[in-house]
């Protein structure tokens, strides 16, 4: 393992230097079926491929900020009185090879996965889903059973500054809540992909250096980095996520820190020419993936020498 001890480089060259170290060429570019995506360089063949699922429906007790529950929406969401699996079934009788469970959060600040474990296990082991959960803070009782479903990943938002998850997540929490629902994980041997959301305290950076200290700490799978976009009709409508300069200079700070983990960039992420510069960021800060790339960027990545990767049966955490 290399680890950012080059002097002459820039921090841009010293994190690249620094994933050129630790890995092969390859860098995957993601396409999973939570929207349609197609661009000349890459286009989604099998739209149900990967699908989210929301075991609470639209509901969600905490209503943050920048959310309100809307990223529910688009979701399948289970009829409560069948359960998951009769869902699941028709969805891989229909080519589905992978889920996010995922839902809204309880007052204490958990996806509300109790009633389903059994079902996640038949999933796994009667249809052969990937089985992806997003399960918010946990408890030592739901990581054990979350093990004992055979779940493939979890993931969970990392929230780096008090003042965040009390006035975006409207959450009476703490960071270390956070830190020990990461140890907890690790305790269980999960395979754990922590996202942190880049300008979540109303688009500025604030928790995040913390996020990634908390996060650096344990042996996760890998880090999954997205970028605040506020949804229309939330408190944040009109809030500006960071700068990508600022983007950057975490995208770097981050290959630096965890040199040899997996870096990803997730779906949640401006558009526009914000998307398209950032994106070229994050090749040149030597991440090693990016959920649906902006046009040009596959082709970006081929001139700095890399091999991409085309990935749909699983979001940019999956690898
Ligand atoms: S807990 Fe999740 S679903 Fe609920 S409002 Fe917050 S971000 Fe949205």
């Amino acid at each position: 393992m290399v680890s950012g001890n080059i002097t002459k480089l820039d921090l841009t060259d010293q994190a690249f230097a620094v994933r050129r170290a630790n890995f092969t060429d390859e860098i995957s570019f993601y396409a999973p079926g939570l929207k349609r995506y197609c661009t000349t360089e890459f286009e989604q063949k099998s739209p149900r491929a990967f699908l989210p699922i929301s075991l609470t429906g639209n509901a969600c007790v905490l209503q943050c900020d920048h959310c309100e529950s809307k990223i529910l929406e688009p979701m399948f969401a289970i009829d409560q009185r069948e359960g998951l699996f009769p869902l699941c079934e028709r969805l891989a009788n229909s080519g589905t090879e992978g889920i996010l469970l995922s839902g809204g959060s309880n007052r204490v600040g958990a996806v509300p996965l109790h009633k389903h474990f059994a079902d996640m296990k038949r999933v796994k082991q009667e249809l052969g889903l990937r089985v992806m959960v997003h399960c918010g803070l946990v408890s030592e009782e739901t990581c054990a059973a979350l093990k004992e479903a055979e779940v493939d990943a979890v993931m969970l938002d990392i929230i780096g500054a008090n003042e965040t998850i009390r006035d975006v997540y409207h959450l009476d929490a703490t960071i270390e809540d956070f830190d020990r629902s990461l140890e907890l994980l690790q305790k269980y041997e999960h395979s754990v992909r922590p996202h942190i959301i880049l300008g979540l305290h109303y688009g500025k950076m604030l928790g995040e250096d913390k996020a990634l200290e908390m996060i650096a700490k344990y042996p996760v799978h890998a880090l999954v980095l997205v970028v605040l976009t506020p949804m229309a009709g939330t408190n944040m409508q009109n809030v500006a996520p960071p700068d990508v300069a600022e983007l950057a200079a975490f995208f770097q700070k981050s290959r630096l820190r965890m040199p040899d983990t997996p870096i990803m960039v997730g779906c949640a992420r401006p558009l526009g020419e914000h998307r398209a510069q950032l994106d070229r960021l994050a090749v040149d800060c030597g991440l090693n993936g990016i959920a649906y790339p902006a046009e040009g960027v596959v082709e970006y990545a081929r001139a700095k020498g890399l091999r991409p990767g085309f990935i749909e049966n699983s979001c940019s955490c999956g690898c």
